[in-house]
């Protein structure tokens, strides 16, 4: 999944966490700037073991990636298309990190079918995955041209490109803005737009989106990028180059924590704290564990202000656009990309 800012781009830096988060996660409440933070957080120096785990995360993040590729083909139900992927993450041992993102042409980002969806798949497709195990989480995402364009081709290579010149040039003390810079330049010189408002992301344990954004334009931060695990993700459009919020998704994930009166609803509430935590699910996986009774509760629960409900994000020329994504783990002694 991706974030989207709503500031301007001088806006680069942690997110302003307005929200509490629940249980086990540590969360920095600090309102102090990137720059400031430097010798901090991110680095969040992992034990060799949780190297390892997140290493697998990633492996099983690509193998789902190859096996996506080999079953879509034009026409299937996207339905499909995301129980097959969600299972076959299950069967590799590992759990998906946040519903399969399915999304169409000008649909940018957070798409996943409903229970009941009947779309199926065409045109330029983004397959966003996310797996984890045991928290650590892998983030990666392909394009895939439905409909046999060479425009959505050229888009597709486009962002490809542009992630592979950001993950050669990231590393210990590149600038955000050298980062941006670099994900633009490359984009422009294929003839696209990059998507201003989409930025990649730091990645903590249970925590997707951890703090630090990674910007695709040239910005102004001279933030320097430290140890830790991070996703890059180019957007490429042919369109106006930033995003509006379309409908609600039915992805969500838990933003506060506290409580709602009607008692199947709390089970419902207390399933998605245990089994997600504060990692992004969707209603299609409540309909799955409790039936239409669950998509009640999950309406109770949102009502409570409890769930931040992702909406879609929508082009705004309604360009075409392709994404590309891969999760880097930095330490001082190494660069590894985990979902190569
Ligand atoms: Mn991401
Ligand atoms: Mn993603």
């Amino acid at each position: 999944m991706t974030e989207k800012h709503y500031g301007d781009s001088s806006g680069f830096g942690f997110k302003n966490k307005a929200s509490t988060q629940t249980n086990k996660i540590s969360v920095k409440t600090s309102s102090k700037s990137q720059e400031e933070e430097t010798d901090s957080d991110n680095s969040s120096s992992f034990s060799s073991k949780d190297i390892e785990t997140l290493k697998k995360a990633g492996h099983i993040a690509s193998q789902v990636v190859s096996y996506a590729k080999s079953i879509i083909k034009p026409g299937m139900p996207l339905l499909e298309i995301a129980e097959k992927i969600e299972a076959k993450i299950h069967e590799l041992g590992a759990k998906p990190a946040f519903p399969v993102n399915l999304s169409i042409n000008e649909t940018a980002a957070h798409s996943t079918p409903s229970y009941n969806d009947e779309s199926l798949a065409s045109g330029l497709l983004k397959v966003d995955v996310g797996v984890h195990i045991s928290g650590f989480i892998a983030d990666t995402a392909i394009s895939i041209d439905l409909e046999n364009s060479e425009e959505n081709k050229k888009l597709i290579d486009a962002a490809s490109k542009a992630l592979n010149k950001a993950v050669s040039h990231f590393s210990l003390s590149s600038t955000l803005n050298s980062i941006g810079s670099t994900i633009e330049k490359e984009i422009k010189s294929l003839g696209f737009q990059p998507i201003a408002n989409l930025s990649g992301h730091s990645i903590e344990p249970y925590n997707l989106h951890s703090g630090i954004t990674i910007p695709n334009i040239e910005n102004s931060s001279t933030f320097e990028i430290s140890q830790g695990l991070y996703a890059i993700e180019p957007f490429t459009t042919n369109g106006l180059g930033s995003v509006r919020d379309g409908k609600p998704s039915g992805i969500y994930h838990l933003e506060k924590a506290g409580s709602v009166r009607d008692s199947f609803a709390r089970e419902v509430l207390e399933f998605i704290a245990e089994e997600y935590q504060t990692l992004p699910f969707c209603s299609r996986w409540i309909h799955k564990k409790f039936g239409s009774r669950g998509l009640l509760a999950l309406r109770q629960i949102e009502s409570a202000g409890l769930l931040h409900h992702y909406p879609q994000l929508i082009e705004k020329g309604n360009g075409k656009v392709a994404q590309a994504e891969h999760t880097i783990l930095l330490t001082d002694k190494e660069k590894i990309i985990t979902t190569q």
